[in-house]
């Protein structure tokens, strides 16, 4: 991969102009491709607003360029990250011309947040250059990225997507198998789970179950993983809670009849005014407001600290 490596980005939704504001803030040459001549446009009105909320100077002069025709966006490019529309037909199409478009020693990642990389990847003329590259919303103010090994996927691949994340500032991992999920979703809906099982069987209400998270274990999530603190607290004892509650814990195999009811009936949360709990449009976008300005005061700190 060059010094410089110019990346692609298609699609520049919700994820992809976050994800362009992310490399150009390291420094990197961004195209920014979309079919929508207002997807662009907003885009482009977005990005120096992302700066502006981290306190960064907008640097980026004329390392981003916008097209609406995909061959020039991603023919010089080292990188290509797709966050298109999460479909299966619209993937294998973008990921068929990115095939014939880019050079040969081009990376080729998509975005995909439940996709198997191996449906996107398989019948490709280059599948072993298609890695999953998960980000988390939003892009810019969340630094995981999980980078997904299909069967088809050269290990160099995936080392080299993991070098050029971390060089743009984020935090890439190794997903070894192309399994549903990925880790963090897989871990986030685990506790989900478990949640609304308490809440189905009246152990407790929706509010208790988010309190309980954000007073507990919540608060010390941040800088001390699950395995870490099993450590911490010794395993010996992780053992014994475990023999004791996993009998007991909810194993349903489909989402339990009150999501499901919940759904049904329209209740499908704050965009409806109720899901779990009852939303105004005030209080739902007052929360929106406290997770991101919580984002942003954690990133600023990184920033403060390196
Ligand atoms: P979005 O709808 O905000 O953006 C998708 C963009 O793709 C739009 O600007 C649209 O104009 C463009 N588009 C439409 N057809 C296209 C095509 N043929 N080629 C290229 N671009 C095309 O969606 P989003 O939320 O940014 O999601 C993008 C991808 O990222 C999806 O696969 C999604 O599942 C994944 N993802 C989303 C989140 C999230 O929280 N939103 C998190 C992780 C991953």
């Amino acid at each position: 991969m060059s010094a410089n490596p110019v990346v692609g980005i298609v699609g520049a939704g919700l994820m992809g102009h976050g994800i362009a504001q992310r490399f150009l803030s390291a420094g990197f040459t961004v195209n920014l491709y979309d079919p929508s001549e207002d997807a662009l446009i907003e885009a482009k009105q977005q990005i120096p607003v992302i700066f502006n909320l981290l306190g960064q100077t907008d640097n980026s002069g004329d390392r981003l360029t916008c097209f609406t025709t995909l061959q020039p966006a991603v023919e010089d490019a080292s990188l290509v990250i797709e966050a298109g529309p999460e479909n299966i037909d619209v993937k294998r199409q973008i990921f068929s011309d990115l095939c014939q478009y880019t050079s040969k020693d081009c990376i080729l990642a998509t975005n995909t947040s439940a996709i198997p990389i191996a449906n996107i990847a398989e019948e490709q003329v280059k599948p072993e250059r298609i890695v999953g590259a998960h980000f988390w919303n939003p892009p810019h103010l969340v630094d995981l990225v999980e980078v997904i090994q299909s069967r088809f996927t050269d290990a160099q691949v995936v080392e080299e997507t993991i070098a050029i994340f971390n060089r743009a500032g984020l935090k890439a991992v190794h997903v070894k198998k192309d399994i549903p999920g990925f880790i963090g979703n897989r871990l986030q809906h685990a506790m989900k789970r478990e949640a609304i099982a308490l809440v189905s069987n009246g152990v407790c209400d929706a509010d208790t179950i988010d309190e309980v998270v954000k007073h507990g274990f919540g608060k010390r999530l941040a800088v001390l993983g699950p395995l870490e603190q099993s450590d911490m607290v010794g395993l010996d004892l992780t053992l014994s809670i475990l023999s004791t509650i996993y009998p007991d814990l909810d194993n349903s195999q489909v989402p339990q009849s009150l999501l499901q009811d919940k759904v049904a009936e329209g209740k499908t949360g704050m965009k409806t005014g109720e899901g779990f709990k009852r939303w105004t449009k005030a209080s739902a976008q007052q929360l929106k407001q406290r997770v991101q300005e919580h984002l942003i005061r954690a990133q600023l700190q990184k920033h403060s600290e390196n």
